[in-house]
């Protein structure tokens, strides 16, 4: 907000005060009374000295201010003072009156204009700083308030909070932009009502807002009221809607010092409780995927694939009837000199969210595709399975790559399979349903991978064309212990046989995962009991002892 101190500066060194101010224009009222008075009084044009400190004095204090300097002067100027000392005239009363009141209009209207100028100074500072939806401040204006707080109050604790009504997309769709933009009006009103005074508040996105609880005394009350705001409904053209917002925490100076960072810090605990629906989650270091760090993989990652430094481990599928080794899943390493090794589950999803998925694609399947021909030729005739999610067919040219390599490499297209996760396809079913059907045309076979994590894991089976599920390993795991996970096992074997679908169990460790497995009926198991992904040389060894039969090369 603009005010006076703030445009002290222009004028005035800095640290002068009001009391300061006035008695500089006193001193200079005063100065030019007595220049007048030495000079010989008002018949000089010394006397139009008097309007800098007029004109000064409307600047700085206003209309009033510039009026009552104007009349000062005037009466400074007036009946005391002569128009002539050395012929000893004496002013006409009409003469200083009008003087007077020549001086206040100056001194008014200058008044009147710093004051035009400083609401224009003052709306261009509030377009700036304030969210013109919700009347709050923005981000850059929350950043001058936190910036001002820091040197002025210097505080022991703060608490951060990153806050988010959900399902906007939904109540976008049902009620339009109109009934989205007055809920979001009416939540920052709401958030002013109950937490104002307690708070700053902040509107940082269209459904997202910043809240800084400056005394950790206040906190557990601007919880409650956010806690009871997330549990209202408000009522659109006569539709009940529930307002839910979630809640993201951060705590100054036990996570961070900088605001943005602070920020960024509640959001990411914001986004973890979005998936776990807990309301208020409190930021956790180590869920924080280091933005430095994850430049630095990006960085080397992009030298990794050209360089062909990436490596791929296949993990042996095994027949629970035979035993035997019917195919394998491409699993990627990566061993850097510098990051030393990185998991496929941190680096994936960054190339994901990057140009850098597609030559990781075209990296994968050339790769594969190379070793899966090897292993055809020497008579190993087992599948290969590759790893994808949606964001592989960002670029239209992976379908036509995989053509040319499908083409180029003599393997059967229905050993070659594409694994897709639940949760990659949730986004839009009805697109990824249209991609694999195309590559089922072309004869690759498609799997779910992770089955039973999903939302909507009975709407893939049901929409999506499929070949193979593999239960994931989260309930393989449990099994013996956890009747639960041993019935949602059971059903998915089931589920998958009535369907026609080939039913492969991941993540079988032990002996006794495996016999149950086994005695349910599951086609295939994969885990480490089995064995572990292994680097092609070894997996070669491996078939050696372990796999169907071995054909005689090129037979
Ligand atoms: P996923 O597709 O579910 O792969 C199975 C993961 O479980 C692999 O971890 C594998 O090493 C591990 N695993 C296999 N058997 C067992 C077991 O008995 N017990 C336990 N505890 N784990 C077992 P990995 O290689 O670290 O891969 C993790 C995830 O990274 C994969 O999960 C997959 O989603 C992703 N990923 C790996 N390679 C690629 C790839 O080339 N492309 C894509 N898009 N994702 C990949
Ligand atoms: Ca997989
Ligand atoms: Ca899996």
């Amino acid at each position: 907000m603009m005010t006076l101190e703030s445009l002290k500066p222009f004028f005035f060194p800095k640290g002068w005060t009001l009391g300061t101010m006035v008695m500089f224009i006193s001193f200079m009222l005063g100065g030019g009374y007595y220049l007048v008075l030495e000079m010989g009084g008002t018949h000089l044009a010394y006397v139009h000295l008097l309007y800098i400190p007029i004109v000064l004095a409307g600047l700085l204090f206003s209309v009033w201010g510039g009026v009552i300097a104007g009349l000062v002067a005037g009466l400074l100027m007036g009946p005391i003072m002569p128009a002539d000392i050395e012929l000893s005239i004496e002013q006409p009363h009409a003469s200083w009156i009008l003087r007077a009141l020549i001086f206040a209009v100056v001194g008014g209207l200058s008044g009147l204009g710093a004051s035009l100028f400083r609401a224009y100074l003052h709306e261009l500072e509030l377009k700036r700083t304030t969210d013109p939806l919700s009347g709050l401040l923005n981000l850059t204006g929350l950043k001058i308030w936190y910036q001002n707080y820091l040197k002025t109050h210097k505080p022991t604790a703060m608490i951060v909070i990153v806050a988010e009504l959900s399902h906007m997309g939904k109540i976008d769709r049902a009620l339009g932009t109109d009934g989205t933009s007055r809920l979001i009006h009416y939540t920052s009103r709401q958030l002013q009502n109950m937490i104002d005074g307690k708070s700053i508040i902040a509107n940082l996105q269209t459904n997202r807002f910043a809240i800084i609880i400056p005394h950790q005394t206040d906190a557990a009350e601007v919880l409650k009221s956010c806690e009871s705001l997330s549990s209202q409904t408000y009522t659109l053209n006569g539709i009940p809607i529930f307002i839910e917002m979630r809640f993201g925490v951060a705590i100054y100076p036990h996570d961070d010092n900088d605001l943005n960072e602070l920020l960024r810090k509640a959001r990411i605990a914001l986004d973890k409780g979005q998936k776990e629906v807990k309301r208020f989650t409190h930021y956790d270091k180590s869920t924080d995927q280091n933005p430095e760090r994850n430049l630095l993989i990006l960085n080397r990652l992009t030298e990794a694939i050209e360089n062909k430094a990436l490596k791929l481990a296949y993990q042996p599928k095994i027949a629970m009837g035979s035993h035997k080794t019917i195919g394998v899943e491409a699993l990627v390493r990566w061993e850097d000199p510098v990051l030393g090794f990185v998991p496929p589950n941190e680096f994936i999803p960054l190339t994901e969210e990057t140009q850098l998925i597609n030559p990781f694609t075209k990296w994968l399947l050339e790769e594969s595709l190379a070793q899966m021909e090897r292993w055809h030729a020497q008579g190993y005739p087992i599948s290969v399975a590759v790893n994808f999610s949606m964001k592989n067919f960002n670029d239209a040219g992976v379908l036509s790559t995989l053509d040319t390599l499908l083409e180029k490499h003599q393997i059967p297209k229905k050993k070659f399979e594409i694994e897709v996760t639940e949760t990659s396809v949730a986004t839009n079913i009805k697109s990824v349903a249209a991609i694999l059907a195309k590559l089922r045309s072309k004869g690759i076979k498609i799997a779910i991978d992770d089955f039973g994590t999903g939302q909507s894991t009975h709407q893939y089976l049901y929409e999506l064309p499929l070949d193979v599920i593999k239960v994931d390993q989260l309930f393989t795991r449990d099994i013996t212990t956890n009747p639960a996970a041993a019935a949602i096992v059971r059903s998915a074997i089931t589920l998958g046989h009535e369907l026609q679908l080939e039913v492969v169990a991941e993540g079988i460790e032990t002996q006794e995962q495996f016999d149950l497995i086994r005695l349910w009926g599951c086609d295939v198991g994969q885990g480490y009991f089995m064995s572990r992904p292994l680097f092609a040389d070894d997996l070669t060894t491996w078939l050696e002892t372990h796999s169907v039969k071995k054909k005689k090369p090129g037979a």
